[in-house]
């Protein structure tokens, strides 16, 4: 909760129960949910709170580097808290994404032709069949030819 306080208090944000819970709940959620996942665990302590609500806390802690969407997801956008310098490895056959850390990757230097950019994060990000679904994906794509 500290890293959200302090961001918060860095961009002028309110610190507010929802936006708390909101956060909280990205936190305890190791999936990488959705805006509506997160909303229907949020819901279940915030009954009165909308969708539209949720939604626009997650994309705001987005901004404020409380939070990131993972990469390569496309719509609908898949949320982190990023409490810990991570990489991702997502499968596109199942949409499982799983976290890794090789130290390495935490120290890639930002190229000279991206000065002037804040950089919030820096990742690396794989994606594939996970180990479950290269078995099964490549049994069916044998039996297609
Ligand atoms: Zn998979
Ligand atoms: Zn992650």
């Amino acid at each position: 909760m500290q890293g959200l306080q302090l961001r918060c208090r860095e961009h002028g944000l309110r610190l507010t129960p929802q936006r708390m819970e909101i956060y909280r709940t990205l936190i305890e959620m190791p999936t990488h949910p959705t805006a509506e996942e997160v909303y229907k665990q949020v819901r279940l302590r915030f009954r009165s709170i909308s969708f539209d609500t949720v939604n626009r806390t997650l994309l705001t802690l987005a901004q404020v580097g409380a939070a990131f969407v993972v990469e390569g997801t496309g719509q609908p956008r898949r949320y982190d808290a990023g409490l810990e310098d991570h990489q991702h490895f997502r499968c596109l056959n199942c949409g499982g994404i799983v976290d890794f850390h090789h130290e390495p990757f935490d120290h890639i230097e930002v190229p000279a032709e991206l000065e002037g950019v804040k950089i919030l994060r820096k990742t690396v990000y794989f994606e594939g069949l996970c180990a479950v679904c290269a078995p099964a994906v490549n049994h069916i794509a044998k039996r297609s030819d």
